[in-house]
């Protein structure tokens, strides 16, 4: 099976990373690892070009929780962008938070104006977004942060992929918290390991409202040699492959017909109104992706789709060729229209 479905490193982990682990010494297992990871928090801050050091955790995903915790009380109300990230209504609810979802505007973008009439005591940035892979506008992004009364949780987990950061915005904005992951571009996505930068106030608040151990010793030595010069450069070649490939995956797209949607990351969304069979005949043919449905028919590109579509990750060459093989295959099946659509 080729798994292009979760947005992973295809290329595999960073040979530096690797190393890391196999030279861990044994005796360190049965040990508690650091405290807070700040070995990991230093090297973080230092590659993301922030000053002091990042909070670390068990993957972005746990600090995304650890924020929504720390700055929100039950009851409170939290803002996002729909579709996104399909973790954030989950941890809200874990958090006793009320769900405000806005649908994506023009291009894309935020619809900044009903984000910040949310009311919200949080307000959750994905950018570049899971899973449509767009691009938030700087501008969008400032205008929430200087109307909102509440905290942006901005979530750069696609970053390395993209044509800009706005990680820069944590020196002017004392309510902006951004979360990395080393999942997605580095390829340590078993391992767990993610951060967030912020003002250290705020980073204080979040840190007293979590436990400790969150980082595991192998997590921690692995994440800190990615971080690493050799890492850093190992990440940035293959962060130019998947962004050769996303944009070679666009033009494959459109070729059969389809019209995906422009993608700062490394995975393509493309509207399509039999996204669920289309995705289970590709299952068949050896090829893993992932559908969505209920998307915001608001957005020109979804309601051409009936609020459907398929998420493709992008990797290697030869498994992309397997992929579009398998859509061309898919799509060229009969009988779309009587087949179960969701
Ligand atoms: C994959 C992903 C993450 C990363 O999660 P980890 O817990 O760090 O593996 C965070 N946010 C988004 C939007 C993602 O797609």
């Amino acid at each position: 099976m080729i798994d292009l479905s979760d947005n992973t490193n295809l290329w595999g982990m960073c040979p530096a990373a690797e190393r890391a682990i196999r030279e861990l010494p044994i005796a360190d297992w049965s040990r508690y690892p650091s405290w807070n990871g700040a070995r990991l928090g230093e090297a973080a801050a230092r590659y993301v070009g922030v000053t002091g050091a990042a909070i670390v955790g068990c993957g972005s995903d746990e600090m995304l929780d650890a924020v929504m915790r720390a700055m929100t009380a039950p009851g409170d109300r939290i803002a996002y962008s729909t579709p996104t990230f399909s973790m954030v209504p989950v941890y809200a609810r874990a958090n006793r938070l009320e769900a405000v979802p806005v649908p994506l505007g023009d291009n894309f973008d935020l619809d900044a104006d009903r984000l910040v009439s949310a009311g919200a005591a949080l307000l959750y940035v994905c950018a570049p977004n899971n899973p449509t892979g767009t691009a938030v506008s700087r501008s969008a992004l400032e205008y929430v942060l200087e109307h909102t009364a509440g905290t942006v949780l901005l979530d750069e987990a696609y970053a390395e992929f993209a044509a800009s950061t706005n990680i820069d915005l944590v020196a002017r904005y004392e309510r902006l918290v951004v979360t990395r992951t080393l999942s997605k571009a580095f390829g340590l996505a078993g391992l767990r390991a993610g951060y967030a930068v912020g003002n250290e106030t705020l980073l204080n608040v979040i840190g007293r409202n979590r436990g400790p151990y969150m980082l595991n010793v192998a997590a921690e030595a692995a994440a800190v040699a990615a971080l690493s010069d050799a890492g850093v450069v190992w990440m940035r070649s293959h962060a130019v492959l998947a962004q050769r490939a996303r944009d070679q995956l666009i033009v494959d797209l459109r070729s059969l017909g389809l019209s995906p949607v422009p993608s700062d990351a490394n995975f393509v969304f493309a509207p399509l109104a039999h996204a669920w069979l289309v995705a289970e005949r590709m299952r068949r043919g050896g090829v893993v992706v992932r559908a969505f449905e209920n998307l915001p028919l608001t957005i020109p590109a979804f309601a051409a789709s009936e609020g459907r579509g398929l998420r493709i990750g992008v990797g290697p060459a030869e498994q992309m060729a397997h992929c579009i093989d398998a859509l061309a295959a898919a799509l060229a099946e009969r009988g779309d229209e009587d087949g179960p659509c969701a």
